[in-house]
C-alpha cells in the first residue's frame, strides 16, 4: 500500500467519521467542513488523481457519481456540489482522487 493518508483512513487504520462504505468505496466527513455537509467519497482503489485514472476506472468513476447522489439524497440535500481538485494548483492536498460533497448552505459561483 502507498504511504497514503486516504488509503490509510480506507484501511481502518486512521479514524474519521464514517457515512457508508461498499466494496468499492469509502464516504467520511472532511475533517476541515467547508459547508455543513462536506463529506469525502474515496475509492478503495489508490488512484493518486483524475488526470491518472485510466479507461478500466470508468466504471467506478461513473459509480462515485451516482454515490455522492445517493449520499447527497440521504441528506436532505437538494442542492449541492461536488468537487474534485486534480492537481496543486487546483487545491489538492492528499493524492488519492476523491470528491468533495458540499451542501447545506448557499453554493457561490464561481468557486474560488
Ligand atoms: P483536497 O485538498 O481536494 O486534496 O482534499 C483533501 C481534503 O481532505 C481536505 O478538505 C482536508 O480537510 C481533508 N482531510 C485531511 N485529513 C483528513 C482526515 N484525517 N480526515 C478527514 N478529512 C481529512
Amino acid at each position: 500500500m502507498p504511504d497514503c493518508l486516504f488509503c490509510r483512513i480506507v484501511a481502518r487504520e486512521i479514524p474519521a467519521q464514517y457515512v457508508c462504505e461498499d466494496e468499492d468505496f469509502v464516504a467520511f466527513r472532511d475533517i476541515s467542513p467547508k459547508a455543513p455537509t462536506h463529506v469525502l467519497i474515496v475509492p478503495r482503489k489508490h488512484i493518486p488523481k483524475l488526470s491518472q485514472a485510466s479507461e478500466e476506472d470508468v466504471t467506478l468513476l461513473g459509480r462515485m457519481q451516482r454515490l455522492a447522489a445517493r449520499i447527497a439524497a440521504e441528506a436532505g440535500l437538494e442542492s449541492w456540489r461536488l468537487v474534485l481538485n486534480n492537481g496543486r494548483g487546483a487545491g489538492q492536498s492528499v493524492f488519492h482522487l476523491h470528491y468533495h460533497l458540499l451542501g447545506g448552505r448557499p453554493l457561490l459561483w464561481p468557486p474560488g
